[in-house]
């Protein structure tokens, strides 16, 4: 069965030329492309978005660093989608990150680790609902 991940192509791999190439990394481990756009978060939208980590300390810098510029942002499908786009991406620190990981090739730091990827079933519905309507997905 089929599932979905949401992903997210954050503001330093836009700014930094690496969308297409992320784009290529990730149809070529098999994931089908069902929803895609670019936007831009404003600093609302974001704190919304990563409100789990409200009492992280990283939290304020998160939410300015995730509104600084323009995004991709994709809703990917694949057999067991969450947890091999997780393995795809690779760990949060991109120095801890396995080679040949999304985030080993393109990140910059902890926090401008290039991409987003859902850790559930149940998160992966909630930020795709969160960016598109039923009728931008095909
Ligand atoms: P994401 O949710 O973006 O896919 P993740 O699940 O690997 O990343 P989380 O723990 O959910 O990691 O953290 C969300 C985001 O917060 C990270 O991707 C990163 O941008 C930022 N972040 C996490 N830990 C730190 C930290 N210690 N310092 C600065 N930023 C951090
Ligand atoms: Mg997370």
């Amino acid at each position: 069965m089929s599932q979905i991940t949401f992903t997210m192509f954050k503001p330093d791999a836009v700014v930094n030329g690496y969308a297409g190439k992320i784009l290529n990394d990730i149809t070529e481990a098999g994931f089908a492309i069902i929803a895609f756009k670019y936007t831009k978060l404003s600093p609302e939208m974001a704190g919304k978005f990563y409100a789990v980590h409200q009492e992280r300390g990283f939290y304020n810098d998160l939410v300015s660093y995730m509104s600084s510029g323009p995004i991709y942002v994709a809703i990917l499908q694949k057999v067991n989608a969450v947890a091999d786009f997780r393995t795809l991406i690779g760990a949060t620190d991109p120095s801890k990150a396995e080679a040949g990981t999304i985030r080993a090739k393109y990140a910059k730091s902890i926090e401008a680790n290039a991409v987003h990827g859902s850790d559930s079933d149940e998160n992966a519905n909630i930020e795709a609902n969160f960016f598109f309507t039923q009728f931008e997905r095909f």
